[in-house]
């Protein structure tokens, strides 16, 4: 299942390591930054709750830029 986000987050840099963290969240099949739409695309694993997931994905990110935002 895919689902594209809405996100804010200040530079490319950042936007990239978002990304490693999104990919490294339980639940998260693939996620793709885009830094110049400010979307993340996320595919979830078969069975798993995107809400959840999500809140996941975003204490990820927050550890690696406390600044971002995801909106889901
Ligand atoms: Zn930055």
């Amino acid at each position: 299942m895919k689902k594209s986000y809405k996100i804010e987050v200040d530079c490319a840099n950042c936007a990239n390591k978002m990304e490693d963290a999104a990919k490294k969240t339980p639940g998260v099949k693939d996620a793709v930054v885009n830094f110049m739409a400010l979307k993340m695309h996320v595919d979830f694993e078969d069975g798993a709750d995107p809400k959840a997931v999500m809140k996941e994905v975003l204490k990820a990110c927050r550890k690696v830029e406390d600044d971002c935002e995801i909106y889901f």
